[in-house]
């Protein structure tokens, strides 16, 4: 089988320091080698000279709504508008070097719709793990229609129903609103025995769960009902960064938006958010980094002032207001965020691993708003065959 020889490539493999005038060669949807090789390409093989560019696995976003969008989504839009906006989303996320999306809450069944025609190569797209409508324990403001993405349930029956209906509706991760706070407001908390109720029924079906929650006591509280998907978690202290890693748990604390509404508390959205809540996290996380808590990127694109296709900004914030190496956050979105996607081999370049992969003008661990500079992004490699862009043109002859 004919292979792809991209040479020259400054590595970033998810994990360690750039590496210079490395070769990857990728043989069908997998990586076959990584080194300074070569030496034994064929007639029908292609060689690409990446001239120093960087070379890096497809990132995650380990939050994502495709089914939201900005100027739709608390509007009474048809399923079937709904579910061609979340394609359109899905794309750009794939156009931004983001080879896979985890869902953290969708409209109808729209990502289980969307990743079985993705998979099955009906529409192009990223990777996406499907998620549930949310599991509410109260009413989420103006949002409580038949259409909502919100299922309020109340007491451990109720939640068993909505979990064994949404596994049936395709869902692999089911989201609940284990407490409010962090644009959440007035929902309520869910109780020891709702959120064990949860993820009882979903364990049972080799289905994860995931939960929005803030507040020390009910960040603990999740880890404690096994839940191992904690989203944004404001105000989490050194017990909550110890359960993280007693647990094995992914923590997505989503700052960007905070961050977006401190700035302009004119925002849509941004009355949502409390300026110290993000003041708080950004002091708290690298100690938690330091300490080794598993980060990943994600946060609510499509939702009050963030749009979609603004993913890379998330990155910046990370190094640039909470002063995390840019190496620590790109090992988010790549390695971290290839194991939250339970996909074998997703998120690092090494033999075996799966051929998703960004090529770079510039280098993101230098610089980290290369990613965020759209005509950076010269290439995106989805299981070995160009997803986006286009390869660099510098090919070179072939010795025959
Ligand atoms: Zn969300």
């Amino acid at each position: 089988m004919a292979r792809t020889y991209l040479r020259n490539a400054n590595l970033l493999d998810g994990e360690r320091p750039a590496q210079p005038g490395v070769t990857v060669v990728i043989e069908d949807d997998r990586i076959v080698s990584v080194g300074s090789g070569g030496t034994s390409v064929r007639n029908d093989d292609t060689v690409v000279d990446l001239r120093g560019r960087t070379l890096m696995p497809g990132m995650v976003l380990g939050h994502f709504h495709p089914a939201y969008s900005v100027a739709h989504s608390a509007t009474d839009a048809p399923e079937s508008k709904q579910a061609i906006w979340a394609q359109g989303n899905a794309m750009r996320l794939l156009k931004c070097g983001y080879t896979a999306g985890v869902g953290a809450g969708t409209f109808f069944d729209i990502d289980a719709r969307l990743a079985g025609a993705i998979d099955s190569g009906m529409v192009e797209g990223p990777r996406l793990i499907p998620a549930s409508r949310a599991i509410a324990p109260g009413p989420v403001g103006g949002m409580a229609r038949e259409a909502s993405p919100y299922i309020e349930c109340h007491g451990a029956e109720a939640v068993r129903a909505a979990v064994e209906k949404e596994i049936e509706r395709g869902a692999k991760i089911i989201k609940l609103f284990g407490a409010s706070g962090h644009a959440l407001l007035g929902a309520g908390a869910m109780s020891t025995e709702e959120l064990r109720a949860a993820v009882e029924v979903a364990e049972a079906h080799g289905v994860r769960t995931r939960a929005h929650v803030c507040g020390r006591d009910k960040v603990l509280d999740c880890v404690e009902a096994g839940i191992r998907i904690i989203d944004h978690a404001d105000g989490m202290d050194d017990a909550c960064i110890q359960a993280f890693l007693d647990n094995d748990c992914f923590v997505l604390p989503s700052l960007y938006m905070g961050w977006q509404s401190k700035v302009d508390p004119s925002l849509p959205g941004a009355e949502l958010f409390v300026a110290e809540d993000f003041d708080y996290m950004a002091s708290v996380l690298p100690k938690a980094v330091e300490a080794g808590v598993k980060f990943v990127p994600g946060d609510d694109y499509g939702f009050g002032m963030l749009d979609h296709g603004d993913y890379p900004g998330e990155l910046v914030c990370y190094v640039e207001q909470c002063g995390i190496d840019p190496l620590e956050v790109i090992k988010w979105a790549t390695k971290n965020g290839g194991e939250l996607t339970g996909i074998e081999g997703l998120g690092t370049i090494a033999p075996g691993s799966l051929a998703d992969m960004v090529i770079v003008d510039g280098d993101p661990s230098v610089d980290i708003n290369v990613l965020a500079q759209p005509d950076r992004i010269v290439a995106v490699l989805k299981g070995g065959a160009l997803a986006s862009g286009e390869l660099p043109a510098e090919q070179l002859a072939l010795a025959s």
